[in-house]
């Protein structure tokens, strides 16, 4: 039996004239699941008795659960337990223009970039479309708001489990269901070139953001396991065909490591790598976590890297910092938890 909130409108539609339902239920069942988040099928009243029987019998509607929650002023920090005891976690941030979700899509990460907490516990297995959509509504539901923006930067490598996330996103970009505009919707990657290629030729306007951090394939080697695998020219280049294919503007991740990454030498490099390309650049200040041996890099440097960026005609944004305080980075929440 398959959980209800996995499925694509279109796949619903498809499950219901299997069992001789007429397809206009799927819209019924999308409004209230979604709209009236009604979770009980015996409520939903427009439904016959019998037709609700065999929604019963084929779908199952188990939640994930939140185990335990961080709070700090603009942020919550979720740490869920899926209905196989594992773990994941989802970032919730207050910005002034609105509630923004930060989703895991799996549970664990084999990419093992050196900064990052997530890689500290390696993938058990992906995550399953409804386990990222419950991320989302049990989000909601606790903070008694609307989501209006969600991004693919929890947990996990998105492009690794992609066909689960790209029906994820197809679930919460629909109108009769959670409708958060595909142009609210980022997915970030380390940069799986075959994926980026094909989601290329997706016809969704989501956001791309690439997780780059460093200019030189020396460099990126010794921070991310990734580049040894598909290099930054052959990356450069997929990004360059993604957006002439797509006409989207990409968002290059930078996060800024004291010392390591963040100096005037690499600004000139990335300048150099970037000219004349769609994209924009966001400065993620590193968030520091016990385990891990990096440090923050010191706000001059953040500002001198972003007015090098900056004169030398590249868009560039320095990132707000969220839950420095409450383990918010990626994983860190999680690797606390299954260490005890
Ligand atoms: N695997 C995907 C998505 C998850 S990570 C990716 O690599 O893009 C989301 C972003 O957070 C990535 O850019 C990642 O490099 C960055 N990140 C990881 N740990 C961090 C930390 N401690 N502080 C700041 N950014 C971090």
């Amino acid at each position: 039996m398959k959980n209800i909130f996995g499925y694509q409108y279109e796949e619903l539609e498809n499950k219901l004239i299997n069992i001789n339902e007429k397809k206009y239920r799927a819209r019924q069942i999308y409004e209230w699941l979604y709209a009236h988040k009604e979770y009980d099928f015996n409520k939903m009243s427009n439904i016959g008795k019998e037709t609700i029987q065999k929604l019963e019998m084929i779908f199952d509607i188990d939640f994930i659960k939140i185990k335990e929650k961080q709070t700090s002023k603009l942020t919550d920090k979720y740490l869920f337990e899926l209905l196989d005891g594992n773990l994941i976690e989802a970032v919730l941030m207050k910005h002034d223009y609105g509630n923004s979700l930060c989703v895991s899509s799996q549970v664990g990460c084999n990419m093992g970039c050196s900064f990052c907490a997530s890689g500290l516990l390696k993938t058990i297995r992906n995550l399953d479309a409804y386990e990222m959509v419950q991320q989302v509504l049990l989000a909601e539901k606790d903070l008694g708001e609307r989501i209006d923006s969600v991004v693919i930067m929890g947990i996990g490598e998105p492009f690794n489990n992609y066909d689960n996330v790209l029906k994820f996103i197809k679930i919460i970009n629909h109108p009769f269901g959670m409708a958060i505009g595909a142009r609210h919707i980022t997915v970030s990657t380390c940069g799986i070139i075959p994926k980026i290629k094909e989601f290329a030729n997706e016809n969704i306007q989501v956001n791309l953001a690439i997780s780059l951090h460093a200019p030189n394939d020396e460099l990126r080697s010794s921070i991310m396991k990734i580049n040894e695998v598909y290099k930054i020219n052959d990356l450069i280049n997929t990004i360059k065909e993604y957006i002439t294919k797509t006409n989207r503007r990409v968002t290059i991740e930078y996060v800024m490591l004291n010392n390591v990454n963040d100096g005037i030498k690499e600004a000139e490099e990335l300048t150099e790598l970037l000219k004349g390309m769609n994209v924009y650049v966001n400065l993620i200040p590193y968030n520091e976590n016990n385990s891990i041996n990096y440090k923050k890099s010191n706000p001059d440097r953040i500002n001198a890297f972003y007015d090098y960026l900056k004169k030398a005609g590249i868009d560039v944004t320095i990132r707000k910092e969220f839950g420095g305080n409450i383990d918010a980075a990626c994983g860190q929440l999680r690797a606390k938890e299954v260490e005890k």
